[in-house]
């Protein structure tokens, strides 16, 4: 067989929402799993609600998915001429015909039929009337009277429509602009595309894009219509389920490889497995196992993933995104303030806690500021650090303060010495110490913590609480 081309077309009305880039995952992969291609088409031919952002936007999240497309990008809008040139063929073939009735005309024509209990559609009346060009006329395609299209759909199985369902669809409208279904034909025939998969939305289309094929002679690709995304309480995905956009996942500290993880997941399954790398899903994709009934999107499985991707991740990588954070929230001065040594050190004991980048960025704080800065929590001070505690906090600076190496065993040893030889709990001492070096009451580890943050900063956070008994 000879290599599979797929597409992903987007009109380019607003941000790339999370239905569309699954779409665009599912198309990506199905070339990937063949060794096909993946094409990219902007739909921009409806020029008011096109923008120039939305497009930079479907543009930048789809390289942040890391969905490059193979080819260059289309842009339907340019390829216009080309539209008119397959309308003028489908005139000249006897395929289409003008047609001059006036809306009000085919609204009439629409509600005769329905008034005869038949399926309310433009009459044909044009059909044979041999009308040529003309300022109002539009140009129709003439649907077969008898007979259906059949097709198997890839993700719904075997469709089939009858041509008298089906009006004799517009192609040009009367300001000779190329209508989607028109355009959307040529432009997968011309660009090779052999596997057309998209949002079931568009399955009333599909049998009226065939008609456009056969009508031309073209070979039809295959189609497939992904059922939609819902959202926890089973209604169609919206703002109040959460983000639509596929850039606010990035806002709120999601990977890109989690968020494609995710999406992979949201309605294709390969056995119980729920972690795939980026190959594994470039290789064991199959539309077979995309499942017909639509998917209900779950944030907490997001988090999750994303959770696991944290914890792979590469350091260096993990550093940048966490300053990136930093610098979008505290600005880029407080960015440029981080010791990346001391971050770099700390991000391998928050890893395993970190459900997004934003909640590593806020982990990560007590560690990258001055003890000058240290924010404290007043209910852990409250709480932890009364006056008896900070009595047996400034004896443990001065038994610290002596100690040789300052690694995790040999602070561990001489804590415990330390309770030890006083007849106290660890947690009594433990609590104490966690809130004056880090402010709060949950961190890593505590020896480890106080080795990341180093001899200095360790004895110069224990001096600084005595104050908080002045
Ligand atoms: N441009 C259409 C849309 O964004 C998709 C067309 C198609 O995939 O055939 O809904």
């Amino acid at each position: 067989m000879s290599q599979i081309v797929t597409r992903f077309a987007p009109s380019p009305t607003g941000f790339l929402h999370i239905g569309g880039a699954r779409t665009a995952l599912f198309s990506y992969l199905l070339a990937k799993s063949q060794g096909g291609r993946f094409e990219l088409r902007i739909e921009d031919t409806d020029r008011e609600r096109s923008t120039p952002e939305a497009t930079q936007a479907i543009l930048d999240a789809m390289q942040w998915l890391d969905l490059q497309p193979d080819g260059e990008t289309v842009f339907q809008h340019a390829r216009a001429d080309r539209h008119n040139e397959v309308i003028e063929q489908l005139l000249a073939s006897g395929n289409a015909y003008y047609c001059d009735c006036t809306k009000e005309q085919v609204d009439a024509m629409r509600e005769t039929a329905r008034a005869q209990g038949k399926k309310p559609k433009y009459d044909g009346s044009c059909r044979e009337r041999g009308l040529g060009p003309g300022p109002g006329r539009v140009v129709r395609l003439k649907t077969p009277l008898q007979g259906s299209v059949a097709y198997n759909d890839m993700v719904k199985g075997p469709i089939a429509t009858a041509c008298e369902e089906m009006d004799d669809m517009i192609l040009r409208r009367s300001d000779g602009t190329p209508t989607y279904n028109l355009a959307v034909v040529v432009d997968d025939h011309d660009m090779g595309v052999t596997h057309v998969l998209r949002g079931d939305d568009h399955v009333n289309n599909t049998p009226r894009q065939i008609l456009i094929y056969r009508a031309l002679e073209w070979d039809v690709p295959e189609f497939g219509h992904v059922p939609m995304i819902l959202g926890p309480d089973k209604k169609k995905l919206s703002k109040r389920h959460g983000a639509l956009s596929v850039m606010e996942y990035q806002s709120m500290g999601y990977l890109p490889e989690a968020v494609v993880n995710y999406l992979a997941r949201l309605g294709w399954s390969h056995g119980d497995q729920e972690v795939f790398t980026r190959e594994e899903l470039e290789q064991l994709f199959s539309v077979e196992h995309l499942g017909s009934s639509p998917s209900v999107f779950d944030t907490k499985k997001l988090e999750w993933l994303n959770a696991q991707y944290i914890v792979q991740a590469d350091l260096n990588r993990l550093a940048d995104l966490v300053l990136d954070v930093i610098r979008e929230e505290a600005g880029d001065q407080e960015a440029a303030n981080v010791d990346r040594d001391v971050l770099l050190r700390a991000l391998p004991l928050l890893q395993p806690r970190a459900k997004t980048l934003v909640e590593l960025a806020e982990a990560s704080q007590f560690f990258l500021v001055d003890v000058s800065h240290l924010q404290y929590d007043e209910k852990a001070v409250n709480k932890f650090l009364k006056p008896d505690s900070l009595a047996l906090l400034a004896e443990y600076t001065t038994a610290l303060r002596g100690l040789d190496r300052f690694e995790e065993e040999a602070l561990e040893a001489l804590t415990k010495e330390f309770v030890e030889q006083r007849e106290l709990k660890f947690k009594a001492i433990a609590q104490p110490i966690r809130v004056s070096i880090t402010g709060r009451t949950a961190s890593p580890g505590l020896f480890e913590t106080m080795v990341v943050l180093g001899r200095e900063q360790t004895l110069a956070r224990l001096d600084r609480v005595q104050d908080f008994g002045l």
